[in-house]
């Protein structure tokens, strides 16, 4: 079986060939079941109270930790005046902020292992730290992001995400922008909203649903268990949610990670990223969602990106999104780690 599905909010297709997953596989194989990292460790530079290669010690938190990365990506002080590259070619400064949030003080305790006031409190602290940075004169883009596991280049396994505060708005949360706000002018609608209807009127690629938010895989997925997770509610970023909706939103984002780690009883690699509008502008048309890029297609089996992909600039899925659906809708309950062995 061969089709094309649009993805409305990157404005491309993407190739669903669902048969090849019966295929002889010779590819790479990931190995998921490592030793449980310890409570503490003396040599990480995220555990409370230890010192950074800049220094600087970190408090003896309790909670959440946030601080400025020692190796970012972007900084305040990058050159504001540049040498033009003549031609075709343009360039422009590029600044920011770049960020770490630990998770908590616990060097083992995953997302998925964090209870629900231990999300909602670090959904609080995402909502803290865009109030502050969209403050700041040269942020008008904030990127929040966890790469988590060895296959997508972790390299402290102390859970914590990145935030990357920018002059510049990411492509991606671009092309969404700019969908969104043709969809609006064209429909009066919200294209997210769009999607909700249909996926909550499908109901097979829904995982879960708690109060005001959440969870899905798309119809247009590209990864195998590519999942949304969304308030009903349509706001431009996750500091517009009231306590309520976050709340709902932390019971959803907690539980699609507790089903990712179930699906195969190991610890379940992905790339989460909370896709916001930017800080500054005209945001209409915009639905502040959080999504989940999974690079495991079956268990320690890597999706590779190649030929199709890039090479040719279109995902070429080998799974049908209801299947992946349904299984993750059947590794619900708690968190295996917490179950007797
Ligand atoms: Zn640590
Ligand atoms: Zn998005």
């Amino acid at each position: 079986m061969w089709e094309e599905r649009w993805h409305p909010l990157r404005e491309e297709w993407v190739i669903v060939a669902a048969h090849r997953q019966s295929r002889p596989w010779s590819g790479a194989e990931v190995s998921g079941r490592a030793e449980r990292p310890p409570v503490f460790d003396a040599a990480c530079y995220l555990c409370p109270g230890n010192t950074r290669v800049s220094g600087r010690t970190n408090d003896n938190y309790a909670g959440t930790f946030v601080f400025d990365n020692d190796h970012p990506c972007v900084g305040i002080n990058a050159p504001r005046e540049l040498a033009q590259p003549g031609g075709i070619y343009r360039n422009r400064p590029a600044t920011g902020v770049a960020r770490v949030v630990c998770y908590s003080p616990r060097h083992d305790v995953t997302l998925a292992e964090l209870d629900v006031d231990g999300v909602d409190a670090l959904l609080a602290t995402w909502q803290d730290q865009m109030r502050e940075l969209a403050a700041h004169p040269d942020v008008t883009f904030v990127l929040i992001f966890e790469n988590k596991g060895e296959v997508v280049g972790v390299s402290n396994p102390h859970p914590h995400c990145q935030i990357y505060a920018t002059n510049f708005t990411f492509k991606y949360i671009e092309t969404e922008l700019a969908a969104g706000r043709r969809h609006l002018a064209e429909t009066g609608r919200i294209l997210f909203q769009d999607i909700l209807a249909a996926e909550r009127q499908h109901r097979r690629r829904i995982i879960f649903e708690h109060g005001t938010a959440v969870a899905f895989v798309p119809y247009f997925a590209r990864y195998a268990y590519e999942t949304y997770v969304a308030p009903l509610r349509s706001v431009p970023a996750i500091a517009d949610l009231d306590a309520h909706e976050r709340r709902d939103l932390a019971v959803v984002l907690r539980d699609t990670v507790i089903r990712f780690d179930n699906l195969w009883k190991m610890p379940f690699p992905y790339v989460m990223v909370l896709h916001q509008a930017p800080v500054q502008g005209d945001t209409s048309g915009f639905h502040f969602h959080i999504e989940f890029h999974p690079p495991l297609r079956r268990p320690n089996l890597l999706k590779y990106l190649a030929g199709p992909e890039i090479g040719g600039g279109n995902f070429l899925s080998d799974t049908w999104p209801d299947d992946k659906a349904a299984e993750l809708r059947a590794a619900g309950g708690p968190h295996y780690s917490s179950l007797p062995s």
